[in-house]
């Protein structure tokens, strides 16, 4: 049966959340004056964190290669956000991005890859793995990702500063959290944070990535809602019973604020780094042992 807790029971763990955790930081200037280009921030983690990068003093260039709501969204965040057309699987795109921010803007210091796919949902078995699938996933997630670290080094080194962060998740720190194409990818991003810190720490600039927690983002519902025919409260309810940490649901801003750390001067020393933001969930595994009490 299933473990979850339906949120109408007032004593279910959910009613515990507090109910104060969507709010933001409130303006601060941490990222003032700064220029950042986010990938994917149309929408869901990368949206959020356009909105506090921007709550924090910088320029904000969304690259997303939904124009229409990629626009809809540098609209609503007002005018230090800017929309780009660009998907990251075209390199050509991704160059004329990081150009249009140094073009428009005079430098570039935050480049945040965080455009990713999930893929196909729920693949039975690796012995049914659709190969085409898997080259269309880790075209966005890796060779994406790839392409945007490439360009924004181009802009920074002569700089001999800035800040590089990727998307990574959960998925890439324990099998089984989601279908192979999409935790292979995102196996592979702290492995790419790594080999490009080996050389671009030379030239003074920082690279990082963020592993997420699951959070019931536009992509995840729409997916599962699919999967389980429910409702979205359903979906979000289940999703935040998933997490270990109690008390707190795990949620975009959490990821924004993570990423505004990175990207700030107040992590001047933090590179080459995973900040896995997971309220513990992978540090873990619940032994399924019975206490004395239930021994018979
Ligand atoms: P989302 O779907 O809400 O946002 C993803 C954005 O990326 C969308 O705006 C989409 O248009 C854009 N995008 C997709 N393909 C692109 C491409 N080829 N070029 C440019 N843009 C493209 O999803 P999200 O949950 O906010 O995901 C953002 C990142 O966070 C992804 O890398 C995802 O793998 C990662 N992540 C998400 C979760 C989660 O639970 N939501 C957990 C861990 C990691």
């Amino acid at each position: 049966s299933l473990m979850f807790h339906q949120n109408n029971n007032p004593a279910a763990p959910a009613a515990c959340f507090s109910s104060a955790t969507s709010t933001a930081l409130g303006g601060g200037s941490r990222l003032e004056g700064k220029v950042a280009l986010i990938t994917g921030a149309a929408s869901g983690i990368g949206k959020a964190s356009a909105r506090e990068f921007i709550q924090q003093g910088a320029h904000v260039i969304i690259a997303d290669s939904d124009k229409e709501i990629g626009s809809q969204t540098a609209t609503e965040l007002g005018a230090r956000a800017n929309f780009v057309h660009c998907d990251v699987t075209e390199e050509s795109q991704v160059a004329e991005a990081v150009d249009f921010a140094v073009a428009r803007h005079g430098k570039l210091d935050i480049m945040y890859n965080n455009a990713g796919i999930v893929g196909p949902s729920f693949p039975p078995s690796i012995a049914d793995l659709n190969l085409d699938e898997f080259d269309r996933v880790m075209r966005v997630n890796v060779r994406g990702t790839m392409a945007g670290i490439k360009h924004a080094v181009r802009v920074m080194k002569p700089t001999h500063a800035g800040s590089i962060l990727c998307t990574a998740s959960i998925t890439g720190i324990l099998g089984g959290l989601g279908p192979h194409p999409y935790s292979v990818s995102k196996f592979t991003l702290p492995g790419i944070v790594k080999s490009v810190a080996s050389e671009i720490s030379q030239d003074g600039i920082r690279i990082n990535c963020i592993s997420p927690f699951v959070i019931p983002t536009p992509l995840v519902v729409a997916q599962m809602q699919k999967f389980y025919g429910v409702e979205r409260e359903w979906i979000e309810n289940m999703i935040y019973e998933l997490g270990e940490l109690k008390g707190a649901k795990c949620e975009d801003i959490d990821i924004a604020r993570a990423a505004v750390f990175l990207a700030s001067d107040e992590a001047k020393y933090i590179s080459g780094h995973n900040l896995v933001v997971d309220g513990a969930f992978t540090c873990f595994k619940r032994l399924n042992m019975p206490r004395p009490d239930q021994v018979v």
